[in-house]
């Protein structure tokens, strides 16, 4: 484990694992030593989950994809994600954020991204959570690569079905459009955008494939916190 990912874990959020349940001894940790342990850190960005993000979004305008864990169902990572999406820590999300940044700097130096934007969620979703999670993964990210986040400039047009029991197809179909991409993009030339966990890429080509109806020429880097094989 590498010192930039220590910050992760020094929240002031639960007392207990949000994975096992156990008491922390330290206060300041989202998960215990133990389950700490059995995460699949993707650091340095694995060529297997980039390659998996690159297939799922098959555009040449997408530039590269970085995460920071290969999610995996019932494992650490699901309940980090969990946590970050229902029990409303945006503290996790901008230090899941950070990681990535700092992880995404050691391994490329600079970047000319001029802006990152988070996957929209439909607003009634976000005002049932509170907030969109993305959001929060995206501050922490920007403040590393020192760019600002624009949440206005993709927009979730429909209310779509959970993804979780879909095939490859039903997803593509079941996000079909289903995201706005605003003119203002015609402006930018490299884009990062910013998922919580990505398994076929639906989501992000369907939103990519808007993106470049605006600005056929734009550059697109994907950023994730994790990468999920398809069940
Ligand atoms: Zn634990």
């Amino acid at each position: 484990m590498g010192p930039s990912i220590h910050g992760v874990f020094n929240l002031i959020f639960p007392r207990k694992c949000v994975h096992c349940d156990r008491e922390i001894d330290n206060k300041k940790s989202l998960v215990c030593f133990g389950c700490e342990a059995q995460i699949n850190w993707s650091k340095p960005f694995k060529n297997k989950l980039k390659n998996q993000v690159l297939q799922g979004v098959y555009m040449p305008n997408v530039q590269g994809a970085y995460s920071l864990f290969s999610f995996s169902k019932e494992g650490v990572e699901q309940s980090l994600i969990h946590s970050l999406k229902y029990q409303g820590s945006q503290k996790t999300g901008r230090n899941l954020g950070k990681s990535l940044g700092q992880t995404f700097l050691e391994l490329n130096g600079e970047h000319t991204i001029d802006c990152l934007v988070p996957v929209p969620i439909f607003h009634r979703k976000k005002f049932i959570r509170g907030y969109n999670q993305t959001r929060s993964i995206a501050q922490g990210l920007a403040s590393e690569l020192n760019i600002p986040v624009q949440n206005n400039l993709l927009r979730k047009k429909k209310s779509t079905k959970s993804q979780t029991k879909l095939s490859r197809n039903q997803r593509r179909l079941n996000v079909e459009n289903s995201f706005f991409a605003s003119h203002a993009f015609k402006e930018l030339s490299e884009v990062g955008i910013v998922d919580d966990v990505v398994t076929t890429g639906a989501t992000l080509l369907e939103l990519c494939t808007e993106i470049v109806k605006v600005n056929e020429s734009i550059k697109i880097t994907i950023f994730t916190l994790g990468v999920a094989r398809l069940e």
